[in-house]
């Protein structure tokens, strides 16, 4: 059944060392002016290096811009002091919300071992005080996981354990979804899911991300990817119709929470909602 409103959220990731950290706040500004439910911060991802930026953004986004805003978190690398002191640092932020996360195995860091899985995670901070807690969920299963039915179960363990909204991994396939979803309500796994979709807009970039997260790419986009493989605007436009045409069958299908995964890009969203 057709969703009366679509309810945007976007990610954004604080910027690599050397790049004007002006230009990430002139995008949340844009991505602010769009009024998503909530904008999300990322941690550490791709191994980068774990710093402070991450609660200053989400502070800009929540103190200054009085939007949503939601903390990633890993654990696999961190102490628990660690995490105690950036528990301790969104607290004084007034930042109630966090997408708790395991975080990547990544050779350059030490898996510091107080912390196994998201699920640790998720009970320590429910310990620590009074947050609301995302997680993590994978339409296609978890690379790691032997079986997608054992992610499954997996992930009830994670809401049983106190989160209350899911933001899935980028999908490409509608169906994969639809059956994901299927999947969860099956195991009585009962909580909000925010639909993650990641515009094409770069060949590398995307083959990148496919790569890292293991979401297939169907042939449709496969057939798309080819064609424009060297002409880069004309990828980027074929790669946001892609994502429109996604989102709208999602929306026939019932589908309201969107994530877009906008890679600090806030014309690809405006592109997107408009
Ligand atoms: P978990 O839920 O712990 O699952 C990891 C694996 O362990 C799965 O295969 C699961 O089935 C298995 N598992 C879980 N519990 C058990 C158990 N008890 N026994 C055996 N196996 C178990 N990474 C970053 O570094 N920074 C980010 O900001 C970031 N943002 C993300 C945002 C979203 C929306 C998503 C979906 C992922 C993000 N990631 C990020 C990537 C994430 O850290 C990786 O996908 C990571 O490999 C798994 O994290 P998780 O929290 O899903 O792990």
């Amino acid at each position: 059944m057709k969703c009366e409103k679509i309810n945007y959220s976007f990610e954004i990731f604080p910027p690599k060392k050397g790049i004007m950290i002006d230009t990430i706040y002139e995008t949340i500004e844009k991505l602010v002016d769009l009024k998503p439910q909530f904008i999300s911060v990322t941690y550490g991802a791709g191994g980068s290096i774990r710093n402070n930026k991450t609660v200053e953004l989400a502070s800009f986004i929540k103190n200054k811009e009085n939007m949503e805003a939601i903390t990633h978190l890993t654990c696999i690398n961190s102490t628990c002091e660690e995490i105690d002191i950036i528990l301790e640092d969104l607290k004084k932020e007034k930042i109630d919300k966090i997408l708790a996360l395991r975080g990547d195995r990544n050779p350059e860091f030490e898996d510091k071992k107080d912390f196994s899985y998201a699920v640790d995670l998720v009970n320590y901070i429910k310990e620590k005080g009074d947050f609301k807690i995302y997680g993590g969920c994978y339409p296609e299963g978890h690379l790691e996981c032997d079986t997608y039915e054992e992610d499954i179960i997996h992930l009830k363990e994670k809401v049983d354990a106190g989160v209350g909204e899911l933001i899935s991994q980028l999908f490409f396939d509608n169906n994969v979804y639809y059956k994901f979803l299927d999947d969860t309500m099956k195991k009585n796994i009962n909580v909000p899911i925010h639909a993650g979709i990641m515009p094409v807009t770069n060949l590398k970039s995307i083959l990148r991300m496919t790569v890292m997260c293991g979401a297939s790419i169907p042939r449709p986009l496969m057939k798309l990817l080819a064609k424009y493989q060297y002409n880069e605007g004309d990828l980027r436009k074929a790669g946001i119709e892609y994502s429109i045409k996604q989102i709208e069958e999602l929306n026939e299908n019932g589908v309201d929470n969107i994530h877009l995964y906008v890679m600090n890009n806030a014309d690809i969203a405006k592109e997107i909602l408009k």
